[in-house]
């Protein structure tokens, strides 16, 4: 519903991208609406670590990762090595 202008920095991981990290910047708070577990609808304002684990997770939801935040040469380097392992744990055909 709302973000702060002001932005924050943090390291980010995904268990998408196993063992890899970047700074994402992000809006430092939000606003947002949502439904509880009882299906009831809820606001919550959040800043610091809440908020960027929750900015991060609503991205999962719109197919966003966060690689998709930082720059194409670093996005570039964590897909070529992912895909890299990826390669070494594919038993070779003997
Ligand atoms: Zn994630």
């Amino acid at each position: 519903m709302w973000r702060s202008d002001e932005t924050t920095v943090a390291n980010e991981g995904c268990l998408s991208l196993p063992e890899h990290y970047a700074d994402v910047t992000r809006p430092a708070a939000i606003r947002l609406r949502y439904l509880d577990h009882e299906n009831e609808i809820r606001e919550i304002e959040a800043k610091g670590l809440l908020a960027t684990c929750i900015q991060h997770e609503i991205d999962h939801l719109d197919g966003v990762l966060f690689v998709d935040h930082i720059s194409s040469l670093k996005r570039g380097m964590i897909l070529r090595k992912l895909q890299k392992a990826k390669r070494s744990r594919v038993p070779e055909h003997v």
